[in-house]
């Protein structure tokens, strides 16, 4: 996810392009990159690995000036978060300079085409094979600009919103969208364009959202934007006026990171399953275990070091690991496995979690496995953070920049990760039943849409149930199996941002303890769905019932005994066994976000957190 805005117009584009990058940093924050079209200078193009205010530093002293400009953030997903992977890209006549966000699919394939015809690569990315692909067009056929894109995005297969400019032609911007944001924002002379309208509404209101498919002829001598589709035809857009602050549209028009993140999940683990999961052909596939299949289907025993969320996605990969692969798991805190002098050897895989790739008791951990003679696979977030680089392998969870403190799409994420792994090794060891495999690849491929429709029914109804319980001091939160890491990381969710004291239990193990503390005060979240455990859990609700507990159920849409018993309830789509904690945890982090909204407290970031835990 890389944030992208353009000007073209009467006043000087570098501080308007570089004030709109800070707005969408949020969007990513690998690299930072400029290209402007100067009198003196023609095409220039500065670019550097860190955030906008480097490339600021970057830029001092250069030739910043010209009324035409395009500027990309990276989120890098092909290539490492280098200055000669950052955007803008330029084409090999260093006449055209693109900005990318989303992913080119067939960008290996196009790229083998280009090289044999004699085109030089510069960098890894997807995105450099998008730009040199349509300007071996415009050259080769003699054709302007907007035809080369047209042609040329007829052969794409991915997700782009992108805008390119030629150094010939410093009138005209060329955009287009496929599946990833573009606005267009029309001023008085002058056009904007942004991944989303921050970097437009300081200057107009006036705006226009792509679809999918179109492209936005953009010229400085023109009145209006074109607008046509990749086959030619022009698209009437409505202008449409808009009306928000600042700090509301950088959230996305979510009033905060954490709810927006929350909301964001269908989408993120689209991104996460994107080229992995394929229903069609029914399977699923990921490069590592293709890369080190020997390694993995070998393993005589897999060691999951995590710390937080991500140590709770580590405890349903352990069962997801063991029920389909037949492989003991170990599950360890990443701050007690670095100092315990575990016993490790070189068929023992080790699988390190953490979002930003940078925690530094998991890193720890790592190093202390790989010294020990252990494979070592990542499973991360940030792109060439730490972690993926001292590991030999791994697995992106592709979920975007998470920024909320309290980790929502990335928890999510890594479990789909975790269910992937699963099923790719599975399916290697001969270990899982064909006809189940290709269930849970089509269950896993379900999952975003009813995400969404979970999200949809369940946000009012929360939010309203959240208002009941900001009275209390405790909250008990029970699962069994699958969801009984999801029982934690709600409890967790809790404490983190409302700062209300919460437990997370196994729920048969409520009566060895914690049932003591029940009484018409304690709240008891529990998961409840109808699974091979339902009548287990049944009993124990009953029993909360029995002493006074007020019950809030995560139920089966089509429960009714539970519903009954339960003060509150939530509905749950259906989906296979394993699959639960991507929908059950969603209600727990809205749970969660409302009570700390109810009582006033700062969920973004909460107090004594961080968002990346780099210190021991
Ligand atoms: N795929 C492009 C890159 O890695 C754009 C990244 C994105 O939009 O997330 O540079």
């Amino acid at each position: 996810m890389c944030g992208i805005v353009g000007y073209i117009g009467k006043r000087q584009a570098y501080p308007i392009l570089i004030k709109g990058l800070k707005r969408l940093e949020y969007r990513g924050y690998d690299s930072a990159g400029i290209a402007l079209i100067t009198e003196q200078s023609g095409l220039q193009v500065y670019k550097t690995k860190g955030k906008v205010a480097d490339l600021e530093k970057h830029a001092e002293g250069k030739d910043i000036s010209g009324t035409i400009g395009i500027a990309h953030t990276r989120w890098a997903t092909h290539g490492e978060p280098t200055s000669t992977n950052a955007h803008p890209h330029v084409s090999s006549t260093g006449r055209l300079a693109i900005i990318h966000n989303g992913i080119i699919e067939n960008y290996a394939v196009l790229k083998d085409q280009l090289k044999e015809k004699g085109i030089e690569f510069h960098s890894d990315t997807d995105t450099e094979v998008l730009v040199q692909l349509i300007d071996y067009i415009r050259t080769k056929k003699e054709l302007d600009l907007l035809t080369s894109v047209r042609i040329a995005l007829h052969q794409v297969i991915g997700a782009y919103a992108m805008a390119i400019i030629d150094k010939d032609n410093p009138d005209q911007i060329i955009a287009a969208r496929q599946s990833s944001p573009l606005v267009v924002g029309i001023g008085d002379g002058e056009f904007f364009l942004g991944s989303d309208a921050s970097p437009i509404i300081e200057y107009t209101n006036k705006v226009v959202y792509l679809d999918d498919q179109d492209i936005a002829v953009i010229d400085r001598n023109k009145e209006n934007v074109e607008f046509v589709n990749i086959h030619n035809e022009t698209i009437e857009h409505e202008i449409k006026k808009i009306n928000l602050n600042l700090s509301q549209i950088e959230k996305g028009g979510y009033p905060h990171f954490m709810l927006k993140e929350i909301f964001e999940q269908p989408e993120s683990l689209k991104d996460c399953m994107r080229g992995r999961v394929n229903v069609d052909l029914n399977n699923v596939v990921l490069s590592a275990v293709i890369d080190y299949r020997k390694e993995l289907i070998n393993a005589r025993r897999f060691i999951i070091v995590a710390c937080g969320t991500s140590w709770h996605a580590g405890l349903i990969g352990k069962q997801l690991l063991e029920n389909f692969c037949q492989i003991p798991v170990e599950v360890e805190y990443a701050s007690e496995f670095r100092y315990s002098n575990p016993v490790i050897n070189n068929q023992d895989v080790v699988i390190a979690i953490s979002q930003s790739g940078e925690t530094a008791d998991t890193l720890a951990a790592v190093e202390l496995a790989k010294k020990k003679g252990a494979f070592i696979f990542g499973i991360c977030n940030a792109i060439g953070s730490s972690i993926p680089r001292a590991t030999q392998t791994g697995c992106y969870i592709h979920v975007g920049p998470e920024i909320g403190v309290a980790s929502t799409k990335a928890f999510t994420g890594q479990v789909t990760v975790l269910t992937m792994l699963s099923l790719a090794i599975a399916k290697a060891r001969g270990t899982i039943d064909i006809r189940e495999y290709e269930e849970l690849v089509k269950g896993l491929n379900d999952i975003p849409e009813k995400q969404k429709e979970l999200l949809n029914s369940c946000n009012e109804k929360i939010h309203e149930i959240s208002k009941i319980f900001t009275y209390a001091r405790n909250f008990l939160y029970l699962g069994r199996g699958y969801n009984y890491p999801v029982a934690l990381e709600g409890a967790l969710k809790l404490k983190e941002i409302s700062y209300i004291h919460a437990e997370g239990y196994p729920a048969a193990e409520m009566k060895h303890g914690p049932i003591a503390l029940i009484d018409e005060e304690m709240p008891v979240v529990i998961i409840a769905t109808k699974n091979a455990l339902y009548d287990k859990l049944m009993s124990n609700i009953q029993e909360i019932k029995a002493r006074k507990g007020r019950v809030i159920a995560l139920v089966s849409e089509d429960d009714e005994k539970v519903k009954a018993l339960a003060d509150e309830y939530i509905e749950l789509p259906k989906t296979l066994e394993c699959l639960e904690p991507l929908l059950a945890t969603i209600p727990l982090q809205l749970l969660a976000y409302y009570i700390a909204i109810c009582k006033g407290k700062n969920v973004d970031q909460p107090r004594n957190l961080a968002k990346s835990v780099t210190v021991e």
